[in-house]
């Protein structure tokens, strides 16, 4: 039984907001509850803020760009006295991204995939609570919504620690998850019937000097499957948690644990084996 949407109305301005994160879940803050809980409930309480500066101005001029010439110039009004050098010119960081804007943009099949309504905020109920997903680029007319991502190769193996193999950067940062999360909610929000998904495709540039790129299709529908079961079976906890009804987990390793770690035991040599 789906409860009432909750009151906030989320605009692209609210959408990363400590009040929207309150009332609703994300995929961003689903895998910070598999990190770590105690990252996360620190997190949506506004305690702890992971990203760095420069690498979420670095992402918001990325997704600024592909927003459209009205989002750019608002940004750079914005954020120009941090994203320049007092010559004028971009500093390092904002070259790069740059780079990789002019190698999407002078590419016709990358733009036309990227085609669509911007940064649409779509909401809907599921497994117990109400998610948000804010798609990049939306185009039902033509089935698919699109994501726009940076990598620092689109080539080169992570090593996932849960899974301890190497795997490719769609693996590593979950991006299957994320296009089952996203053609879900999206098929919810829309109304259509059970299965009846978008496409979830990425245009994605390389942070490597030139950048590469590709446009990657996510379609796999045993797949989405299996990642919402997976979020199912999950979200009992993590609402629990997110209720403080249960005291979150600290993982004892991510960033988070180490700023607030406090030691109250000696530990024998060989648990670092
Ligand atoms: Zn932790």
């Amino acid at each position: 039984m789906a409860t009432a949407a909750p009151a906030l109305k989320l605009t692209n301005d609210n959408y990363h907001s400590l009040e929207a994160n309150q009332l609703f879940m994300s995929r961003g803050q689903y895998n910070d509850f598999l990190a770590c809980e105690a990252m996360a409930m620190a997190k949506i309480s506004g305690e702890y803020k992971e990203e760095e500066r420069e690498s979420l101005l670095a992402g918001r001029l990325f997704h600024a760009w592909n927003h459209g010439p009205d989002k750019l110039a608002e940004f750079f009004a914005k954020y120009r006295s941090e994203i320049c050098k007092k010559d004028g010119e971009l500093k390092a960081p904002f070259v790069k991204v740059q780079s990789m804007i002019d190698c999407l943009r002078m590419d016709p099949f990358a733009m036309w995939v990227l085609q669509g309504q911007k940064e649409v905020i779509l909401t809907a109920f599921m497994f117990g609570c109400w998610w948000k997903v804010q798609i990049d680029s939306l185009n039902r007319e033509q089935g698919r919504l699109v994501e726009l991502k940076s990598a620092k190769s689109i080539r080169a193996r992570e090593y996932d620690r849960e899974l301890r193999e190497w795997v490719s950067f769609i693996e590593y940062w979950k991006y299957p998850r994320q296009a089952a999360i996203y053609t879900e909610v999206e098929r919810l929000a829309s109304g259509r019937g059970l299965g009846e998904y978008l496409e979830p495709i990425m245009v994605v540039a390389s942070k490597e000097d030139p950048p590469d790129k590709e446009i990657i299709s996510l379609k796999e529908p045993d797949r989405y499957a299996a990642e919402l079961r997976e979020i199912e079976k999950n979200m009992p906890r993590i609402l629990a948690v997110k209720a403080g009804k249960i005291e979150p987990a600290r993982c004892g390793c991510c960033a988070y644990c180490r700023l607030t770690k406090k030691l109250d035991q000696i530990v024998f040599y060989r648990e670092f084996e």
